[in-house]
């Protein structure tokens, strides 16, 4: 599982290198590089050697203010990777690479990955899709098993509308006794052996998790979980607060107001040590919120570090905030 991954290391902007799968978060691209099917950039050693880019003068007061400003990271999540979903998250990691591209670094993502979305099994095909995107790079998160909300009746208005309406059913483990979370985690899990994915961490469905589900990821091999507001390293605790960029597109008033959410939020998180861009595959399928996200998302890669989720996770163990005062 890979506990205890180190957070990118060295200075923003690295020169281009191979992580254990791939090209390291934060590597330094030459505009232009990288494939239209999120693959991370390799160069071609047929190429002519291209000429340095030209640095940015630095006075001593840049200097001075470069070695003050503390590292600041954003990291780029993609729920629901399933086969009915998957033409909306090769359209969605295609436009990331993009906009990546145009900020010149590379940009691993983390998918979340549901291994039967609602019943449905994943096809040979879509399963070598997800190890090549472990080979470019990217990482797995294990998101749920079915993605859908089965467990026991909401026993109030505010569940009632959390559960049923606000999630529309798919809060898998919002309501899960332990032993039933348990379960369908280490089916996940094996589910994921079976097929050759290594798997880093776990995000429930929307974000949702009783307690006996909070209990169970705990003590299941997972390097972190995520809530809406912030990263979980696991198995210690520490919490780094980080609120996510979201999108909700299901009607035409909420895209409205989730555009100016995250608008206002991109203010609010100006400043933050981590940007958190949570991306769904109908992400694409509207142009004010593909223009909106890939604004802000290439404004962050320009200031900030990417970071995978297991990176995340370490980088909330030496900084978050300790176990005893996390908030779930
Ligand atoms: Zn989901």
């Amino acid at each position: 599982m890979g506990r205890g991954l180190a957070c990118g290391a060295g200075p923003r902007r690295l020169a281009a290198g191979l992580g254990r799968h791939g090209a390291r978060s934060g590597a330094r691209l030459e505009p232009g590089a990288g494939t239209a099917d999120g693959a991370l950039p390799a160069r071609d050693p047929r190429a002519p050697a291209r000429t340095r880019p030209r640095r940015p003068v630095r006075t001593a007061a840049t200097l001075v203010t470069a070695a003050a400003a503390p590292r600041r990271h954003v990291a780029v999540v993609l729920h629901d990777v399933a086969p009915s979903r998957w033409a909306g998250c090769t359209r969605v990691i295609a436009q990331c690479q993009q906009v990546a591209r145009h900020a010149g670094v590379a940009l691993p993502l983390t998918l979340l990955v549901v291994p039967e979305m609602h019943g449905e099994a994943a096809s040979p095909e879509f399963l070598r899709w997800l190890r090549r995107q472990v080979q470019l790079g990217h990482e797995l998160a294990l998101h749920g098993y079915s993605h859908h909300d089965d467990g026991p009746r909401p026993n109030s208005l505010a569940e009632h509308l959390l559960r049923r309406w606000y999630t529309d059913n798919e809060g898998e483990f919002a309501a899960l006794a332990h032993e039933a979370a348990a379960e369908r985690l280490s089916a996940g899990l094996a589910w994921a052996e079976r097929h050759g994915l290594p798997i880093a961490g776990f995000v429930a469905p929307a974000w949702l998790m009783s307690p006996g589900a909070w209990a169970a990821v705990r003590a299941a091999p997972f390097d972190y979980t995520c809530t809406l507001a912030g990263v979980h390293a696991l198995p210690g605790g520490e919490a780094l607060h980080a609120r996510s960029f979201v999108f909700s597109t299901r009607a035409a008033w909420r895209r409205q107001a989730s555009l100016l959410w995250n608008r206002t939020l991109g203010l609010v998180q100006y400043r933050a040590p981590l940007q958190r861009f949570e991306l769904h595959p109908s992400d694409c399928d509207q142009a004010s919120v593909s223009r909106c996200w890939s604004t802000l998302l290439e404004r962050a890669l320009r200031q900030r570090e990417p970071l995978k989720m297991a990176e995340a996770a370490a980088l909330a163990r030496r900084t978050g905030t300790p176990p005893a005062r996390a908030a779930a």
